[in-house]
């Protein structure tokens, strides 16, 4: 039987990771230090014969070298997420990204496991490119401003996985995810759906930051989950590199709008300076487009899930949710 080793398996994205794997039959070892990661994400296969939760920490060495034994292939998710929560710990964003990620290839050299390094769209930076494609150059900020500090990390991520391909031949996929969106991820982290979805269904107005004309692509996690395994199921692959979301963009307004013909037309919107949500050194992304060319070349397939699906997807898990 094929075993997959999850990292951030308790995670929004990687609780869904972790139910794709064991629908195709997989064995599967989550591990998880449930600091941005919850144990409900794995409400519906917790009891899943198939399935082992270690909770602890991928710093931890003892640990990792454990999880990794016996293992076919790893899907490292495990990492310092959100803008908000990296921008006000950036110690712990550089210390969780970098050097475990270092640990983990290493041990995948020695136990040959094929490895997906989780990486982000945050890497291109301040570009001011329509699309961005896997092969741009990356632009980041001044290290003064600790927003750059969670891109850069997962850059060098990126490097070491590459270097790792190159020197030692390990089977590395890296996806660089856009936005990802759906039922279960919660607004705490400052993602923006849930933070509007939230808001809307408890009757108050929704906070854009800024004047909200900041572009994003928003993608069904499911729709992710798919590339991802789909990814590493991909024998002789041409790249390592691939961006992974939706590239149907939308402007934050608009989205605000959306959310509020969706659940309440009488909601009205707050507009925020970013220097009273993040604090006076924030500097945002205005405009985030993948190019997934290569992903739909690669797999014949992109995400491509409507906005409006998706936005009523999570009102409805979220209706449900606070009902409860
Ligand atoms: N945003 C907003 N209100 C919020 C949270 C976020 O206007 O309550 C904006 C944020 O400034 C950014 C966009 O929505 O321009 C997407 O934010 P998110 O944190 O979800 O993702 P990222 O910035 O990583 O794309």
């Amino acid at each position: 039987m094929c075993r997959s080793l999850v990292t951030g398996g308790a995670g929004f994205i990687g609780g869904y990771v972790v139910e794709h794997l064991l629908k195709e039959g997989r064995e599967v070892t989550v591990l998880d230090n449930l600091s941005t990661g919850r144990l409900s994400n794995l409400d519906a296969v917790r009891d899943h014969p198939r399935l082992t939760i270690r909770i602890g920490s991928i710093t931890d060495p003892i640990l990792v070298s454990e999880v990794m034994q016996g293992q076919d292939e790893v899907f490292h998710l495990a990492a310092a997420v959100g803008v908000k929560l990296v921008a006000d710990d950036p110690v712990r964003t550089i210390e969780t990204n970098i050097f475990p990620t270092e640990s983990l290839l290493r041990l995948a050299v020695q136990g040959g496991q094929r490895f997906f390094l989780a990486s982000t769209s945050e890497v291109y930076g301040k570009s001011d490119q329509d699309r961005f494609e896997e092969e741009d150059d990356l632009q980041f900020g001044p290290t003064s401003k600790p927003r750059w500090a969670y891109g850069c990390s997962k850059a060098i991520d990126e490097f070491l996985a590459l270097a790792y391909h190159r020197k030692f031949g390990l089977p590395v996929v890296i996806g660089r995810f856009f936005n990802v969106v759906g039922p279960r991820q919660v607004g705490n982290y400052g993602m923006v759906i849930p933070r509007f979805v939230e808001a809307a269904l408890r009757g108050e107005s929704l906070t854009v930051y800024d004047d909200g004309m900041q572009v994003r692509c928003f993608a069904h996690v499911s729709e992710i989950v798919k590339c991802v395994v789909g990814l590493m199921r991909c024998d002789n692959l041409d790249h390592r590199l691939f961006n992974i979301g939706s590239d149907s963009s939308v402007t934050i307004r608009d989205l605000a709008k959306r959310v509020i013909d969706l659940v309440n037309p009488e909601l009205d919107i707050n507009y925020v300076p970013y220097k009273e949500a993040y604090g006076h050194d924030f500097e945002d992304v205005r405009k985030r487009v993948p190019d997934v060319t290569r992903l739909q070349k690669t797999l014949g397939f992109k995400p491509e899930m409507p906005l409006e699906q998706i936005l009523k997807a999570t009102i409805a898990w979220k209706k449900e949710a606070m009902a409860q």
